[in-house]
């Protein structure tokens, strides 16, 4: 997953095993910042990793999607910033609540607050948790919601669609902005010549200016080329753009195998890079997954075939396999086309036992390669 995929300002990092609770880091190459889907096993990211998060994405808050939030703001809360956290209604009093259970008494000016955005069906609700006040919740109000778009920036927007896991629960969808891409075969179709006025077009796109118009072209005539001043620029961009479906990435995670569900997943994830997906159980317990409301591997093959992705990456696993990841892997035969990428059963070590550290009263060291040396201590 470290490639570039299909991507070209994104790049997905998953930072969970596929039996760990679920986790994925988006990088926005250019800006050197990320966005953060889930917070479900956190504590082996760097701190400097969770500090470039500037939008957290929170699927539902079963303990395992929501509780890594205590690590995501104890490396945050001392910076000066604001930071955007979307979720299903009800997240605010949420992270409320955990907020409360600390005190706040040293609180200072320059300390970080929290924007919690409630996704709903048709309006987003917003509220504040400013950290100089330690963090007690304020409604801001309400915003109508006319489309799935929740959040964007200059290289990516992020849509999501409330979903069913016997809870309101958000799938997401983060799609790269179109680049400023040109077909030279339809600059010379249209009768146009290069020129300064393509650097002018550039400009105009990135500051989202397009319609702001008029532009000076240079169009080919029987004399040479002559300066023609076109209104409508928008228009003329799509005349000579390239045409390039912009790479995305799908993430669900967990949901009931629903009609209502399929119809929104189908909608939303249609033509979508990177399918990052729950895949709880195997085929032959489809009973368990229809219970709780979640997929199981046929499941999975299902929407794969449907939605048809370049890359499925199936995710959190029901710690009941431990050990048996082969037989996920197993059942999930993936359409010509599809690439399945997959993930070691855990990212990190597992906890350590009793056992395994040292017995009070032993010293411990640290040799100049900083690797531990444990010694008796002498009487
Ligand atoms: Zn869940």
């Amino acid at each position: 997953m470290r490639d570039r995929l299909s991507f070209r300002y994104l790049e997905p990092v998953f930072f969970a095993g596929l039996f760990d609770d679920p986790l994925l880091l988006v990088q926005i190459r250019p800006l050197g910042k990320s966005c953060l889907f889930d917070c479900g096993q956190i504590h082996h990211l760097a701190k400097r990793v969770l500090k470039g998060v500037t939008a957290l994405f929170i699927s539902h808050a079963h303990m395992d999607h929501f509780m890594g939030i205590d690590t995501f703001i104890r490396h945050n809360h001392v910076a000066p910033k604001t930071i955007d956290i979307f979720g299903p209604p009800g997240l605010a009093h949420k992270l409320a609540s955990k907020l409360a259970g600390y005190d706040w008494n040293l609180t200072e000016p320059y300390w970080c607050s929290f924007r919690v955005h409630e996704v709903q069906a048709d309006r987003i609700a917003d509220y504040l948790l400013p950290g100089p006040e330690g963090f007690t919740c304020r409604f801001e109000g309400d915003r109508p919601r006319r489309d799935k778009h929740i959040y964007g920036n200059d290289y990516l927007q992020v849509e999501a669609e409330l979903c069913d896991h016997k809870i309101p629960m958000l799938i997401f969808r983060v799609s790269e902005r179109p680049a400023f891409l040109l077909d030279e075969a339809k600059i010379e179709r249209a009768g146009l010549v290069r020129g300064g006025w393509l650097r002018d077009l550039k400009k105009l796109f990135h500051q989202g200016a397009l319609a702001r118009g008029p532009l000076a072209v240079m169009r080919s005539s029987g004399l040479g080329s002559i300066e023609e001043v076109v209104e409508d620029v928008t228009a003329l961009y799509e005349t000579i753009r390239r045409d390039l479906i912009p790479a995305s990435i799908g993430y669900v995670t967990d949901l009931g195998f629903t009609e209502e569900n399929l119809a929104k997943v189908g909608s939303l994830m249609a033509g979508v890079t990177l399918l990052v997906c729950e895949c709880s159980f195997l085929a032959a317990d489809r009973e368990k997954a229809r219970n709780s409301h979640h997929l199981c591997t046929a499941d999975l093959i299902y929407l794969v075939e449907r939605l048809r992705p370049k890359y499925v990456l199936p995710v959190h696993a029901s710690k009941s396999y431990l050990g048996k990841g082969r037989l996920l892997y197993g059942e999930l035969e993936m359409p010509a086309g599809v690439t399945l990428i997959r993930l070691p059963e855990r990212l990190t070590p597992r906890p350590l036992l009793a056992c395994e550290v040292p017995k009070l009263g032993e010293t411990v060291s640290y040799n100049a390669e900083e690797n531990l040396e444990y010694g008796r201590s002498k009487p």
